[in-house]
């Protein structure tokens, strides 16, 4: 079996508690470094997940041939040269979401990755939840019959010890639209199999939003077959639990605790057979995307969500920020919707 030997970019918090669990559970993966801008916040990491080295030294790391693979869950705004560093360095690209802060900046991304011949995937783990396979499996099938209307329930509270840069950086790509509305325009496409074609969006900020960073938003996004989106996604929100709602023609689907890291969540679906709960064999979602990703890598299999998802997802959640500050409807660009990467 052909190992996958990974280096970490980024002493991230989605590293610790989930990334480096994810890596280390597949049979073909291990973890050889890990790549801070801190030393001793590098050697820590490393000690406490018994990975054998820490360097701040990108591009000593990235010239080891050793190195295989990179997962770069560093803060946003580090996204772009990152990538850029490992694709001409030519190893494979996991990076986090959003994939960065402009879509000129994620088409850099691709392109890069495409010219050294690299997989660029982006870390959206929502549809790699049993859940929402599950509801793509039944509106494939016809389960609602045309899907005419979803709805999103995103609202929750941000942790305090995430209450950083996501509530007070602007340049870091804080604010809950590309952290949270990211995730919401990713699982749509997956679920719906199609592309928003233009969003609305209102915003509220204040309550944890500092220097006016955006904290809560209700959007609606049409998607280019009809289906019309509400999204409601924020930081403030403690008590609300999260879930997703797909009404077509005939049936409704609801999904409930979906909108998570978690492996967990219920499916209930609603027809004129009347209601029936729907069995999803739950599935850690990040050992789900990694073992995808080490399937590109080997097998020329697609990752889970490739470099062109998290571009649709974030020129989406781009467009709902433009909507939100000009107050009108924005079109969202079409560039490599052709592609069919979902
Ligand atoms: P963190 O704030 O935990 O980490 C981001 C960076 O902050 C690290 O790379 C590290 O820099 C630096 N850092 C970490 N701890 C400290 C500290 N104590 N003092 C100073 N700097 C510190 O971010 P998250 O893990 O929440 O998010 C990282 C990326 O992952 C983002 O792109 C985010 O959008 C994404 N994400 C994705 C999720 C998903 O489910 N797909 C879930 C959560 C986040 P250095 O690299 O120099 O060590």
């Amino acid at each position: 079996m052909t190992q996958i030997r990974w280096a970490l970019i980024g002493a991230s918090t989605i590293a610790d508690e989930w990334m480096v669990n994810a890596i280390c559970s597949q049979p073909d993966g291990s973890i050889k470094t890990i790549v801070s801008g801190n030393e001793i916040r590098a050697r820590e990491f490393a000690r406490k997940h018994g990975i054998p080295s820490s360097s701040t030294d990108l591009a000593a790391v990235l010239a080891d041939p050793a190195i295989d693979a990179v997962y770069i869950s560093s803060t946003n705004e580090k996204h772009l040269p990152q990538v850029l560093a490992a694709a001409n360095a030519r190893k494979h690209v996991l990076c986090e979401k959003p994939l960065s802060l402009s879509q000129e900046e994620a088409a850099q991304m691709i392109e890069a990755c495409a010219a050294n011949k690299v997989t660029l995937a982006t870390n959206h783990h929502l549809r790699c939840a049993a859940s929402h396979r599950k509801m793509r499996d039944l509106i494939r099938e016809g389960a609602v019959g045309t899907p005419l209307y979803v709805r999103v329930f995103h609202a929750v509270s941000l942790p305090p010890h995430l209450r950083g840069w996501r509530i007070e950086r602007a340049d870091a790509g804080g604010g809950v639209i590309l952290d949270i509305s990211v995730h919401d325009v990713d699982t749509l496409r997956f679920l719906l199999d199609d592309e928003p074609f233009e969003v609305s969006a209102m915003t509220s900020s204040g309550t944890l939003g500092a220097a006016g960073l955006v904290d809560g938003v209700m959007g609606i996004i049409r998607f280019k077959r009809g289906v019309l989106a509400q999204i409601h996604d924020a930081f403030t929100v403690p008590y609300a639990p999260t879930g997703l709602e797909v009404h077509g023609t005939a049936g409704s689907l609801f999904a409930r605790d979906v909108m998570t890291q978690h492996a967990v969540g219920q499916i209930e679906l609603r027809s004129a057979d009347g209601v029936r709960q729907i069995d999803v064999a739950h599935r850690d979602l990040y050992v789900t995307a990694v073992a995808q990703f080490h399937r590109a890598i080997t097998d020329g299999q697609v990752p889970a969500a490739t470099g062109i998802d998290g571009y649709r997802s974030l020129t989406a959640a781009l467009a709902l920020v433009q909507s939100a500050q000009t107050g009108e409807h924005v079109a969202v660009p079409s560039q490599y919707a052709q592609q069919k990467s979902v």
